[in-house]
């Protein structure tokens, strides 16, 4: 599926492959009854379970598996009917129990694959996988001088590690596959997305080669938590690789931490081997047995899919591919555009005016569409207005202005306070022509001699006789007839 095509990066081809862990969106831990809540006082929710105190078992939470099931089912991966978990060993402050819970040989969400447009071409990159894990604490160094402090409460907390090959051949692309699954996941409820927080972080795996090479040695940039970052970090690291080539270095396997002070990458550690874990499966947890009825309840229960609900925009609005993948960007903006459309009879004009006037607001304001002064049913109303000739597309746009900036009132009483309604009465209109045509008799004469410019003239002239509330169109009917 893959087009494979790639720009080169002075002679080189960009390889990229990401991992991104999503945090559930359960309300208790992975393996306890703990809360995941975010923000709370230091140590106040990690309980003996997360901290693994002997005399504690693990118990797998349901919630966090339906949701990695409700994933592999968006992106068509095959479910394990058994998968297995495994301690992962080693040694860091916060993870004071010594190992982590995950899965290794045998995941939970097996394959499957992310598909996306980028400038205007479908993209597809494969997974290898998607599998169950604990998170562990977090260091904090920036409360204490010269002192670190621990707070275990996002130790056990569940996360969803999702893994593609490294089918990525440019920093967009691997910006726009981030986007794409972010959007994946909030959009089936399984995470909250939250990226300052944490909830959605993303590893990218870089490596350089030329063209027709083996694949270059990668290097693993941790813990991208916004696609700006994603992107300096990446263009970053792809031109240090270059450099360190050229010169005639080879580049050594590493974890690597992007700086957004400085834009630069910098080692961290070199990178482990799966061998440096000790992996092995956990004596605590058996199997994860999921039966073909799970699957099915779960999949009957699943919202439509982004991609599903924009080829049904496409049936049943006319919309364009484009509008209509547009428009199932978010949710929340796809039910904004259903009702808006639903109500006012023109999917059309809804979509273009939500992608015209309402996105340009939103984008001013840096708002979401959930925080829109002007809501679905406000929007279909003043359509309807546009539709049925009582305003021009320009009035339109000042009522719609009127209503973002809450003047108060409903379209009509707006449209009548600002005296936008259009001439559409004959004889007022008739009137306007009359006076028109009698004072250009020069333009009358040039548009019967064949000049159809002149009739361009004469509307425009009407236009303003009117104070631009004449209905464009019964001008132009109405010359033509009087002038045969
Ligand atoms: P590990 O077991 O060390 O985590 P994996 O084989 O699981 O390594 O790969 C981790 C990630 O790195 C995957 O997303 C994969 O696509 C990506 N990756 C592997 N090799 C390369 C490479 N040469 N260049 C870029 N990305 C790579
Ligand atoms: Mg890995």
């Amino acid at each position: 599926m893959n087009t494979g095509k790639s720009a080169l990066v002075h002679g080189y081809e960009v390889v990229i492959g990401f991992e991104t862990h999503a945090q559930l969106s359960t309300r208790s831990k992975i393996f306890s009854r703990a809360s995941t809540a975010f923000g709370a006082e230091p140590n106040t929710q990690a309980c003996a379970v997360d901290l693994a105190l002997p005399g504690t078992l693990p118990v797998m939470n349901k919630g966090a598996v339906e949701r990695a099931i409700e994933f592999g089912l968006a992106v068509g991966s095959h479910i394990a009917p058994r998968s297995i978990f495994a301690r992962k060993n080693y040694f860091y402050p916060d993870l004071p129990k010594g190992y982590q819970i995950s899965q290794f040989e045998i995941p939970v969400v097996q394959g499957g694959q992310v598909e996306f447009f980028l400038a205007g071409e479908r993209r597809s990159v494969r997974l290898v996988r998607a599998h169950l894990e604990e998170d562990a604490g977090k260091s904090l160094h920036e409360d204490f001088v010269g002192q670190t402090g621990i707070d275990l409460n996002r130790a056990g907390t569940p996360l969803l590690e999702i893994v593609t090959e490294p089918d990525m051949r440019s920093s967009e692309e691997a910006v726009a596959y981030a986007k794409e699954l972010h959007k994946i996941v909030t959009w089936i409820g399984i995470c909250d997305g939250n990226m300052q927080e944490g909830s959605f972080r993303c590893d990218a795996n870089v490596s350089v080669r030329k063209p027709g090479a083996p694949l270059g040695t990668r290097r693993e940039i941790k813990n991208l938590n916004s696609f700006k970052f994603m992107q300096q970090a990446i263009d970053f690291e792809v031109r240090w690789q270059i450099e360190r080539i050229e010169d005639g270095h080879a580049i050594e396997q590493a974890t690597v931490l992007f700086n957004p002070d400085t834009g630069e990458t910098r080692a961290m550690r070199s990178k482990e081997d799966a061998a440096d874990y000790r992996y092995f499966p956990d004596p605590d947890l058996p199997p994860l047995v999921i039966a073909d009825e799970w699957v099915q309840r779960v999949r009957d229960a699943m919202t439509e899919l982004p991609r599903v609900m924009a080829q049904r925009f496409q049936a049943d609005y006319g919309l364009t591919e484009y509008d209509a993948t547009v428009l199932t960007q978010s949710r929340a903006m796809a039910a904004y555009f259903e009702a808006a459309a639903k109500a006012s009879g023109q999917p059309k004009l809804t979509s273009n005016w939500i992608m015209g006037e309402l996105a340009r607001r939103l984008n001013a304001g840096e708002i979401e569409i959930t925080e829109s002064a002007v809501n679905a049913l406000q929007l279909a109303q003043l359509l309807v207005r546009i539709a049925d000739g009582t305003i021009s597309n320009n009035a339109a746009k000042q009522v719609f202005d009127a209503l973002w900036s809450r003047e108060g009132g409903d379209v009509d009483q707006l449209i009548e306070a600002k005296g936008l309604k259009q001439l559409n009465d004959t004889d007022a209109l008739g009137e306007i022509v009359d006076t028109v045509l009698a004072a250009n008799p020069k333009n009358v004469e040039e548009y019967r001699g064949g000049n159809s410019k002149a009739l361009n003239a004469l509307v425009g002239q009407i236009m303003k006789a009117s104070q631009g509330k004449a209905n464009p169109q019964q001008v132009n009917e109405l010359l033509r007839k009087k002038m045969g």
